[in-house]
């Protein structure tokens, strides 16, 4: 089979179906870009095939510039869902690429640039996206900061305060906007983390702020369930991603990411997407406040 024939639905070993990365130490000023990430990752570019589950939605992707957040962005067009991607001013390179993947798949593809650790800002990023759209019935909050530190005392108040304004304020900010834009049969999805419950010593402040996300979305899901909004999360393992050469690992740890998960490798942001389809598609209609985890075979709760 050709790599062109290969789609997310190929039956093969998933312990091999992508390449077990060595990633070389690296680093890159934050935000990180996709486009200078080595090795290159997998977003689903030539292999995402749609199936017509998002047929005319409407979908805020926030963080959708890159990694996960992207692959999301390219799996929800090609369902046929028009995408608008929220992420920093600096990351317009691997936006304008996904824009342009949305857009060859014929759907909209509405581009938010702005800094979410401030409520203005997810105000706005909520009211561009329904305005661009007109109307949202998806919205993924996948923004996500994460920077790793030997001791706890090299966790500074300035970088304690980054991390839980952009994964739990923002969160709730992006969130508490959206609701009354959000009709029956809407999905909201929260990008959580194995690191909610299995934290690593040297990632206590994001390990912390994905646990808050678990229990945020469960509460929330219980809230909105009787107006026929479903609230639900994923949990992926070590995906390779921009946010890990950013010091969201430390470096020298680079060349084993992954290697430890049962499959054996760590994963690629196309394998994350179908779950984030899953759950935004009526498909799922009767799964509420759960946590989706996609981590190669980590324990979880
Ligand atoms: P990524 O770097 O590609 O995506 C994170 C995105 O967050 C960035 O592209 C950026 O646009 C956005 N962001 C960060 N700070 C922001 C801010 N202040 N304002 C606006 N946008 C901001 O990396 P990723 O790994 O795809 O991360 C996506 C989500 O997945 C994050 O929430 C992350 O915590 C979560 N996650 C990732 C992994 C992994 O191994 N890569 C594992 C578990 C959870
Ligand atoms: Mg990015």
């Amino acid at each position: 089979m050709t790599s062109e024939q290969r789609d997310q639905l190929t039956f093969d070993d998933p312990t091999t179906r992508h390449p077990d990365i060595t990633p070389p130490e690296q680093d890159q000023p934050k935000p990180g870009l996709d486009a200078e990430l080595e090795p290159r990752s997998d977003r689903g570019e030539t292999s995402y095939r749609g199936t017509g589950r998002l047929e005319g939605r409407k979908a805020l992707v926030t963080g959708g510039d890159s990694g996960i957040g992207g692959a999301v962005a390219i799996a929800f067009a090609r369902e046929g869902a028009d995408v608008a991607i929220n992420y920093l001013p600096d990351e317009e390179e691997d936006a304008a690429r996904i824009a342009e993947l949305v857009e060859a798949a014929g759907r909209r593809c509405v581009r938010i640039p702005a800094d979410v650790r401030d409520r203005e800002a997810c105000d706005l990023v909520v009211a561009e996206a329904v305005e661009g759209l007109g109307g949202l019935d998806v919205l993924v909050v996948n923004a996500g900061r994460q920077v790793a530190q030997e001791s706890i005392e090299d966790i500074t108040d300035e970088q304690f305060d980054d991390t839980v304004r952009t994964n739990i304020y923002a969160m709730f900010w992006t969130c508490r906007a959206a609701v009354k834009h959000l009709p029956a049969g809407s999905s909201i999805i929260l990008s959580s983390s194995i690191q909610a419950y299995s934290p690593s010593e040297t990632l206590l402040d994001y390990a912390m702020t994905k646990a808050a996300m678990n229990n945020f979305g469960k509460g929330l899901a219980k809230q909105l369930a009787p107006k026929g909004v479903r609230v639900n999360i994923v949990a992926p393992g070590p995906i390779w991603t921009p946010l890990q050469v950013v010091d969201g690992q430390p470096k020298e740890d680079l060349p084993e990411f992954g290697k430890g998960q049962p499959l054996g490798r760590a994963g690629q942001p196309v394998e994350l997407a179908p779950a984030y389809v899953f759950l935004a598609s009526s498909e799922s209609s009767y799964v509420v406040g759960e946590t989706l985890n996609v981590n190669g075979g980590a324990d979880s709760p």
